[in-house]
């Protein structure tokens, strides 16, 4: 089977591999599409993998083969799978904090991906779907899982007047979700004009360029002069997430759900007197991966606008080496 590897900086190569067998508890998925992730273009980037681990870790795919132990799958079900494989039994998972397990493996990192024609799964990890499930926007359950945690760390509610900073995947599949909640006020901090477009599309109530206009002013006319109560930061830099601490009213919230690779400086003084609670999430539970597949299989949410291209394996390398400023979402499709 073809299936992608990273073999150094800026270095990408289809290789050939073996067919992977499942072992007891296990299942082969043949992968029908794999979305291109940041953490993908990030590895692409540095070269941190081992060139030997196929990447990838966003797919939807159809049940191949079924390894012993595994009842209630048949060949040719369509499948998602959550990339987190948790241990099961630490403390963390025990207390169904899973995204925080002690022994964790991920797909695409730890162990081989679903950037290839054919990926192994724990069967606890898969999500069966319905023939009907719209298996292209399935690829996105992932980032939405990771939005759908973000949220159930804070309360929602539909009174709420939230701002996110950042249009990126997880930005619009977060504003998605809260639109899904019924959310009336949503504003975006944003300033590339095609993830714009999407935001607009997806029903944000306005669209900010914090660099262009005067955010402050404009945050209240659209808050009716109350501002925001609760701001959900995913852009990952420094001045960002300074920003997300800075921006929510007195006795709000700042939600880090980003990845940032380097230290951040902080105005304790404001934040405290200020009260503003900041709230961390990383990643997803197994339950809320679930949860999100559900939103989509079942037709709750509409993520196509967020799917901005759909190759073939053969793309792959060009669609890393330039990855175009407008894409949200590639998907490769076997
Ligand atoms: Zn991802
Ligand atoms: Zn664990």
């Amino acid at each position: 089977m073809k299936a992608v590897v990273i073999t150094g900086p800026g270095n990408l190569e289809i290789v050939e591999k073996p067919v992977p067998k499942p072992a007891a508890g296990e299942i082969l998925v043949k992968i029908k599409y794999c979305g291109i992730c940041g953490s993908d273009l990030h590895a692409f980037e540095t070269g941190f993998l081992d060139p030997a681990t196929t990447i990838g870790h966003e797919f939807s795919g159809i049940i191949e083969e079924i390894g012993k132990d595994c009842a209630g799958w048949s060949k040719g079900d369509p499948v998602t799978g959550n990339n987190i494989i948790s241990c099961g039994s630490c403390s963390a998972c025990t207390s169904s904090r899973d995204n925080l397990c002690r022994e964790v493996r991920r797909l695409g990192i730890t162990d081989h991906g679903t950037m290839a024609e054919y990926a192994v799964f724990p069967a606890k990890d898969l999500v069966k779907l319905s023939k009907q499930a719209p298996l292209e926007q399935l690829v996105l359950t992932e980032p939405l899982s990771v939005a759908l945690h973000a949220v159930n760390k804070v309360n929602v509610n539909p009174s709420d007047r939230i701002l996110i900073i950042g249009a990126g995947t997880i930005g619009l599949t977060l504003l998605a979700l809260l639109k899904q909640r019924g959310i009336k006020n949503v504003i975006i901090f944003e300033t590339n004009p095609e993830r714009q477009a999407i935001a607009t599309k997806l029903g944000a109530s306005a669209i900010l360029n914090p660099g262009q206009k005067n955010p402050d002013r404009e945050i209240s006319t659209l808050t009716g002069n109350q501002g925001v109560n609760l701001v959900f930061e995913c852009a990952g830099l420094p001045e960002t997430i300074q920003e997300a601490c800075s921006r929510a009213e007195a006795g709000g919230k700042a939600v880090i759900l980003s990845i940032c690779y380097q230290p951040v400086e902080l105005n304790f003084l404001s934040l405290v007197t200020q009260e503003i609670d900041i709230i961390s999430a990383f990643g997803k539970r197994g339950s809320e991966f679930r949860a999100a597949a559900k939103l989509i299989a079942d037709g709750l949410i509409d993520l196509s606008p967020l799917i901005t291209g759909v190759i073939p394996l053969e793309e792959v390398a060009e669609a890393f080496h330039h990855p175009s400023g407008s894409s949200i979402k590639t998907l490769i499709q076997f």
